[in-house]
C-alpha cells in the first residue's frame, strides 16, 4: 500500500488481542499440556514454545500428535476437550492481565472519539474481553468466527472497519506478529507493530510495548511517516 493513499487522519483503532492487549499463550500452554498428560503424550512447555507459537488450533494439534493418527471426528473431540480447559483457564483472567499502556491508551482513544474495534483470529475474543473488562470500550468485535480467511488475509480488517463504516484507509491496526501486520497493510491501513524491530519491520511504526505512549505520540508519528513519504515522492 502507498503511504499516500492512507489518509493520516486516524478515525479508528482496530486491536489485534493476543500480545497487544493480553497475552494468552500461558494459558493455552497449560490446556494443551493437560490434553497430552490425559492422552500421554510427552509433552512439555519447551516443546510448546519451540513448536507450537504462531500455529492454528489444527496444527498445534498435529504438532503434539506426532505420528499418532487421528480420524476427523477424534481430532474435533480432543479439540474440543483442550478449548473446554481453555475456557475454564480464562474464567481467572481479570484487568490486572492488561499488557502495559493498554488501558491508558483504550480511555484516550473513547475520550478523543476515535472508533475502537477487534480484529482478532481467536474465538474466544469476546469471552476473553469480557474477563479482562474492557469490553465496554469496543464499538466492535471481529474475531475467528467472523470471516473465513484468517490473517494474513485481509478480510477480518476490512469486516471491522466496515462493520463501524470507517474507511480502511483510516484506520490504524495494531499487531504483534507478522501475519497481522501483512493482512493490515493488505487491507490498506495502517499499522503500528508492537514487539521487536526485527519481526515487525514491515509495518509502518514499530514499538517495544505501548507502556507510556500516548495516543497524540501515536498520532504524531503517523504524520511523520505520511510527511516522509510526500518528500520522498
Ligand atoms: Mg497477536
Amino acid at each position: 500500500m502507498d503511504t499516500l493513499e492512507r489518509d493520516p487522519h486516524i478515525a479508528a483503532v482496530i486491536f489485534d488481542l493476543d500480545g497487544v492487549i493480553t497475552n494468552t499463550v500461558y494459558f493455552h500452554y497449560l490446556s494443551w499440556q493437560q490434553l497430552a498428560d490425559e492422552e500421554g503424550i510427552p509433552f512439555d512447555k519447551l516443546a510448546h514454545d519451540r513448536g507450537m507459537l504462531g500455529l492454528n488450533r489444527e496444527d498445534a494439534l498435529c504438532y503434539i500428535l506426532g505420528d499418532r493418527k487421528v480420524d476427523p471426528i477424534q481430532q474435533q473431540l480432543l479439540l474440543k476437550r483442550k478449548n473446554d480447559c481453555y475456557l475454564e483457564l480464562i474464567n481467572e483472567l481479570n484487568h490486572e492481565h492488561l499488557l502495559p499502556g493498554i488501558g491508558n491508551l483504550l480511555v484516550e482513544l473513547h475520550a478523543a472519539g476515535v472508533k475502537i474495534a477487534l480484529g482478532s483470529s481467536s474465538k474466544n475474543a469476546e469471552l476473553v474481553l469480557n474477563r479482562l473488562g474492557i469490553s465496554h470500550f469496543f464499538n466492535f468485535m471481529a474475531d475467528g468466527n467472523s470471516v473465513p480467511r484468517l490473517k494474513p488475509a485481509p478480510d477480518i480488517f476490512l469486516y471491522a472497519a466496515k462493520s463501524i463504516a470507517i474507511e480502511p484507509r483510516q484506520c490504524l491496526v495494531i499487531e504483534d506478529a507478522p501475519a497481522g501486520v501483512a493482512a493490515a497493510l493488505a487491507a490498506g491501513m495502517w499499522v503500528l507493530g508492537v514487539g521487536p524491530l526485527d519481526r515487525l519491520s514491515q509495518a509502518d511504526l514499530v514499538l517495544p510495548t505501548l507502556s507510556g505512549i500516548s495516543w497524540i505520540d501515536i498520532m504524531a508519528k503517523i504524520k511523520y511517516c505520511f510527511n516522509s513519504q510526500i518528500i520522498d515522492s
